[in-house]
């Protein structure tokens, strides 16, 4: 057993990555397991003899240790497999050289990563090792404190033990004043754990945007007051600071809907981004109500109903930007869950080169917009960015000498110069309405969010064939069958031959994280039907970066058809849609799986975002 004062022990706390170390020994005993946190992954209890020190002491710290003597951090590295005796060697030579920490060279030499650091830390100390890029924050923990102290001790408290006892993520979780202090601080039992330095950066940096937000909806929210009054005498109530913190994440992490899920135990925090859903946060059962009731609050939905599902809506401005969230409360048998729509208006309309169209499908897709008239249609499922794709054609073509209206279902972004109105079915504003209310308005573009029902698709019909540039969507899984859509809703084919120019389809994929990916095998199957090589492919890793996803942003994969002489005459005598497509695939066109695959090649995407998004289609 080593003590206070055994010169042995002091210097190998200093080979520790952390030099704060050594006038801290760990003389107080504490038995704690080394366990490698998974998401939802329970840390054990700690053991009785933690508890009878806690007592004892003066202070509620936890104590570092757990009576073993403290190895060499060399030792630790090479029983881990982390490195060779050798390289180890190696690096501590260097360190003494140079008088710096082993640990702190052994990652400068590349022969640890900084998350390996932490796990040698961890085994060497006899602490949790918490891997922040998966691990899911308990945001009533990480609330206890404020940022300047986060900032301040390199510490963040990530969740709860069984007891109570607060979990603190560190980068130096032997540093025992900090521990001591976030203690004192929140009044509560806390438990250190080693995590990377630089997951531990990349998360404080998350929390300070994240916050920086939260003061800035509330600060700027006075002129706000109709849409949402936050009240003056709560408006630091933890309830309120934690919805704020969990809707500035999700925009800060540009998510697109916000699921606040009731379970059997804690409520859990789901963040749609990229289309994929994925769970940031949870909260204790006691919190969930209150958090429930202030989403209900904010959304003037009834708080005291709580049997059936509710609408609402709130507004909120977040870093200067106005945000409208959509909410639905929904009685599930475990309790009340709500689900929020995030609407961000602010979001800018993408030019039309960042859409990721190819050379050809883009010159295609232009050369049909800037046409003055005929009909441009993008098809595609819910969220295949379909709005995106002709937010971007109008911006191309929004150059103020023609008069742009739109008539959508909601207005997702707003364009200057371009008059936007939106439908409101309850009062009798149908797409069909609003249609033919603006062709009275004299407009040289019309946009139609989508093409439902033959009414609407005859007087877009009529409107491309009386001089007006027509732009809408269709629900059709590729490019020809929208041409057969408009057959079945009983549209004459001389119609639709001689309006519809270029039909663009369309899905979204997730793009490979840059900082991760790596090279994939690909299969046989697709080798056979592609030509791709082994070294042509990559698929996700996950890193901090990309919330362990893999995955950062989408892109389109697209189909663009033309409509040629030979296509029109095809839709004039009935032709098939599988007609339609050999003639269209002769006279050059991409099919959106070729397109996907040529981004796979490119190391853009991976090819299980093209199986995954070409094979169901619709
Ligand atoms: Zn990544």
């Amino acid at each position: 057993m080593p003590s206070s004062t055994d010169p042995d022990v002091k210097s190998q706390l200093a080979a520790a990555d952390h030099e704060r170390v050594g006038d801290q020994p760990n003389t107080r005993a504490q038995v704690s397991e080394l366990s490698l946190l998974r998401p939802a992954e329970r840390l054990p209890e700690p053991a009785a003899g933690s508890a009878g020190g806690m007592g004892q002491s003066a202070t509620i710290v936890q104590q570092i240790g757990d009576g073993r003597p403290v190895r060499l951090i060399g030792d630790v590295v090479v029983e881990l497999g982390f490195a060779t005796r050798e390289k180890v060697e190696e690096a501590v030579e260097i360190a003494r050289a140079q008088r710096k920490p082993t640990g702190q060279v052994l990652v400068e030499q590349g022969v640890l990563r900084h998350d390996q650091l932490a796990r040698v830390v961890a085994e060497r100390f006899g602490l949790d090792y918490i891997d922040l890029s998966v691990y899911e924050l308990d945001m009533g923990a990480v609330n206890l404190i404020d940022m300047e102290a986060i900032r301040r001790y390199q510490a963040v408290p990530v969740g709860f033990l069984e007891d109570g006892t607060l979990l603190l993520a560190m980068a130096d979780p032997t540093n025992v004043l900090s521990i001591d202090d976030i203690a004192m601080l929140t009044g509560r039992r806390v438990r250190s754990a080693s995590a990377s330095i630089e997951d531990l950066n990349i998360l404080i940096m998350r929390l300070s945007r994240v916050e920086q937000s939260i003061e800035e909806v509330v600060e700027e929210d006075p002129q706000e007051e109709s849409d949402f009054q936050i009240d003056e005498a709560d408006k630091d109530a933890p309830v309120i600071k934690l919805v704020h913190s969990i809707i500035a994440e999700a925009i800060e992490q540009s998510a697109s809907d916000i699921h606040i899920d009731p379970g059997e135990g804690d409520m859990r925090v789901l963040l749609r981004i990229d289309g994929v859903l994925s769970q940031t946060a949870t909260l204790k059962r006691s919190m969930a109500t209150s958090v429930i009731s202030r989403v209900k609050i904010m959304s003037e939905i009834d708080i005291s109903e709580r049997r059936v599902p509710q609408d609402g809506r709130f507004a909120l401005t977040v870093n200067g930007r106005r945000v409208d969230v959509r909410v639905t409360t929904l009685p599930l048998v475990y309790g009340e869950g709500a689900y929020l729509r995030i609407l961000d208006k602010g979001v800018a309309v993408r030019g039309l080169e960042s859409l990721g169209m190819q050379r050809t499908e883009q010159d295609r897709f232009a050369y049909a917009i800037a046409r003055p008239n005929g009909a441009v249609l993008v098809t595609g499922p819910t969220g295949s960015g379909k709005s995106t794709t002709l937010y971007a054609a109008l911006g191309a073509i929004n150059d103020g000498s023609r008069s742009i209206l739109t008539i959508e279902d909601p207005v997702e972004s707003r364009i200057a110069g371009v008059k936007q109105m939106q439908v409101a079915p309850k009062a009798g504003m149908t797409f069909a309405g609003g249609l033919r209310a603006m062709l009275r308005a004299d407009p040289d573009v019309i946009m139609v969010g989508e093409i439902r029902d033959r009414e609407t698709a005859h007087i877009a019909v009529e409107a491309a064939l009386t001089g007006h540039l027509v732009l809408s969507t269709l629900h059709t899984r590729d490019a020809p069958s929208a041409l057969g859509r408009l057959m079945d809703m009983g549209i004459e084919p001389f119609l639709i031959s001689s309006a519809i120019d270029c039909v663009v389809a369309q899905r979204l994929v997730r793009v490979l994280c840059p900082h991760c990916k790596q090279p994939s095998k690909v299969p046989e199957s697709l080798l056979a039907e592609y030509g791709l090589y082994e070294s042509e492919a990559f698929e996700s890793a996950g890193c901090t970066r990309c919330s362990a996803t893999g995955y950062r942003g989408r892109m389109g994969i697209y189909e663009v058809m033309s409509v040629s002489e030979e296509i029109r005459a095809l839709v004039l005598r009935n032709a098939s849609v599988d007609e339609i497509a050999a003639t269209a695939m002769g006279q050059g066109m991409r099919r959106m799986r070729e397109d996907g695959i040529a981004k796979v090649r490119a190391g853009q995407t991976s090819i299980a975002e093209i199986e995954r998004m070409t094979t169901s289609m619709l």
